[in-house]
Parts: C-alpha cells; sequence; structure tokens
C-alpha cells in the first residue's frame, strides 16, 4: 500500500485481488477522520444494544483502509420485523439509518400500493473491499468501509416478491411503490442511486451515508 500527503490530507491507494477474479485491482482513498467519530458516536449511542438481530463480527479482513471498528452481522431491519437475505455486514450508523428508511418509507409504500406488509429485503451488497462500481483505479466505495448496503428485491408479506430489475419498469403498482420508496432513501441517506443513476444500478438501490462537498451536507439522489 502507499500512502502519500497532498492538499486533500492523505491519500492511500491500496492494491487487491479481487475474489474469483484473479487480476489484481487498486483503488484510491482518502483517510477521513469523521468515519471513526461517526462510528463510534454510534456504537456509544446504545442504539444497537441489546438487538439480537444484531451482532458484532470478529474482522473483515479487507486491506486498510477497509473495513470499520466493530463491522457488525445485521439480518433484520426494525427489531426483527423486517428481515434482511443475506445478512448484511454493516458498520454501526448504517443500522438506524436502514432502520428509519424501512420504518418511513418501504412498509407504508407497501402497505399503501399492495395493501401488505414487507417481510424480506433482498441484500445485492453490503460490505465488499473494493474500488466504486468495481473499476480499477477508482475510489474506494462506501461498500469498503461498510458504510453502504446494495438492495435488489422486497418481499411481501402474501409472497409477491418486487425486484427493481423488472419492478421499475413493471406495473403501476411496481413502478410506484419502488419510486416511492427510492425517493424515501433519499430522506435517510446520503447517497442513493437506483436505475436512473446508470447501468450499474438497474438491478438494485444503493444505499450509503458517504459525506459529500465541503460541509458534508451535499446528497446524491439518482
Ligand atoms: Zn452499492
Amino acid at each position: 500500500m502507499l500512502r502519500k500527503s497532498s492538499k486533500f490530507g492523505l491519500i492511500v491507494v491500496a492494491l487487491l485481488q479481487i475474489p474469483g477474479c484473479g487480476k489484481p485491482a487498486y483503488f484510491v482513498a482518502k483517510e477521513e477522520p469523521w468515519r471513526a467519530n461517526e462510528e463510534r458516536l454510534c456504537l456509544a449511542s446504545g442504539t444497537i444494544r441489546n438487538n439480537p438481530f444484531v451482532s458484532a463480527r470478529s474482522a473483515l479482513g479487507g486491506p486498510a483502509p477497509c473495513g470499520a471498528i466493530r463491522p457488525l452481522y445485521v439480518s433484520a431491519a426494525v427489531r426483527g420485523s423486517v428481515g434482511l437475505k443475506p445478512q448484511a455486514t454493516l458498520s454501526c450508523p448504517m443500522v438506524p439509518a436502514t432502520d428509519h428508511w424501512v420504518q418511513t418509507a418501504v412498509v407504508p409504500a407497501a402497505r399503501h400500493y399492495f395493501g401488505v406488509d414487507v417481510v424480506e429485503l433482498q441484500v445485492a451488497a453490503s460490505y465488499s473491499c473494493r474500488p466504486r462500481n468495481g473499476i480499477a483505479g477508482g475510489r474506494l466505495s462506501e461498500h469498503g468501509h461498510a458504510n453502504a448496503l446494495d438492495i435488489s428485491g422486497f418481499l411481501l408479506a402474501d409472497g409477491r416478491r418486487i425486484t427493481v430489475l423488472t419492478g421499475w419498469s413493471g406495473n403501476v403498482a411496481e413502478r410506484a411503490f419502488l419510486r416511492a420508496v427510492h425517493k424515501g432513501a433519499c430522506r435517510t441517506f446520503t447517497t442513493v442511486l437506483g436505475p436512473n443513476a446508470d447501468a450499474f444500478h438497474r438491478d438494485h438501490f444503493h444505499l450509503d451515508l458517504a459525506r459529500h462537498g465541503r460541509s458534508g451536507s451535499v446528497r446524491i439522489c439518482q
């Protein structure tokens, strides 16, 4: 790993092997103290304490600067009412954010457009030490910090499954539900990317808590 100082702070260039791919890829990452600060604040707040659907994971194994102080396995949102399948590996701040999104956007939208509850979110990706969109030489993805969650579908209580890939241009209810869920995510997460963003996101919503802009107040909702 190379480290070099610049006017933007410490830049870290890491080489990593993409599993199953064989070719080494590399990414560029900035050292950003806000990440550890926000994670420590979240851990100290007690928000994840005594939640049987959130458990500590020992290590993430990726080369620095990937990982989190205390990575967590999360098997359900809102204290078990909506499952995450497969379970996600997330850092602490992503847990209350996911709960908030599910409670304020996903559950109400499912009741409104389908008349039933959502029982499960299909997780397409969570922690992954890789460059953005898997493109070598790019910035380290928020997934590398366990600060991002990709959701590709929603299982309803009556057994119906709504997927981003087909539902985004599906029937009236599917289209409206997915747009409501996407719009609602923009009230919770700082980055939300869906099928309108680019071809990489045609089959899932990418949700993360990155800081954008100098003040950290800029939001990306596409
Ligand atoms: Zn993603």
